[in-house]
């Protein structure tokens, strides 16, 4: 398995990272992608990085709830970064209109910028969506080319919308959400080709059941796994190495 978005580098996980990664290679996690969140992340996220070596992958980019007033700057320095490494993808990027709606036009411009630097370097885009579908596909419809892909992390939406996701070439990424009573995804979520499924945890948030409410970690795509095979009638094993095999084929990671 792959754990497509976890942040293992925030300091909820200070006191214990090394046992956080231990468990996630004892429960055949075989790698993380961590996506970047603004300015005063990068340190943790090289930290993360060199430490564990070559167990993760970053993203670059700069977080929908971290666009503030200074936001042209940060991505100026968030550009920088670029010059002198890879990246697998640039992220998280996108629209939350969920925490602040007042920052929206500027939400807009950092994306469409970010969507800029995508193409640019052939990478694909960690998208972050939150109630805000419509503003984030109708930017990504203005950039649409073959070049153009990623992942919808933490997709909230709807079959419709999903299906409007893929037909774009994106990929929809499934976490501890699917775990939860209340969720509508386990209705329709099958009627998605697994062809377009990525596993992630969004670690710390989100802890599937009977984690809830719980600091997440990436070990626990077990639950997580299980909880997509029964949605779609098929077996763990199965569901962990083709959602893996999408994960390698849109990041395209060469160290693991
Ligand atoms: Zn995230």
């Amino acid at each position: 398995m792959i754990d497509t978005h976890t942040h293992i580098y925030t300091e909820e996980f200070d006191a214990d990272r090394d046992e956080v990664v231990s468990r996630a290679k004892a429960a055949e996690v075989r790698h993380l992608i961590l996506p970047n969140i603004d300015v005063s992340t990068l340190e943790r996220l090289y930290a993360a990085e060199q430490r564990y070596f070559p167990y993760c992958s970053l993203a670059m980019g700069l977080h929908p709830t971290s666009v503030t007033d200074n936001y042209k700057s940060d991505l100026q320095i968030l550009k920088r970064e670029f010059d002198h490494r890879i990246f697998c993808a640039v992220g998280e990027v996108g629209i939350d209109l969920f925490w602040d709606v007042s920052t929206k036009k500027n939400q807009q411009d950092a994306f469409s910028q970010q969507i800029e630097w995508a193409l640019e370097y052939d990478i694909p885009l960690i998208i972050h969506a939150r109630n805000a579908f419509d503003e984030t596909y109708e930017i990504l419809q203005k950039y649409r080319n073959e070049k153009l892909r990623g992942v919808f992390h933490c997709f909230e939406g709807s079959l419709q919308q999903a299906q409007k996701v893929i037909e774009m070439g994106f990929y929809i990424g499934v976490n501890g959400v699917v775990t939860f009573k209340k969720t509508s995804l386990t209705e329709w979520l099958n009627n998605v080709p697994l062809d377009w499924i990525l596993l992630e945890t969004d670690a710390p948030y989100l802890a599937p059941h009977p984690f809830r409410g719980k600091r997440n970690e990436p070990a626990y795509l077990i639950p997580i796994s299980e909880k997509i095979a029964s949605v779609y009638g098929l077996e763990t094993s199965f569901i962990r190495n083709k959602t893996e095999e999408n994960a390698q084929k849109l990041f395209k990671l060469s160290v693991y």
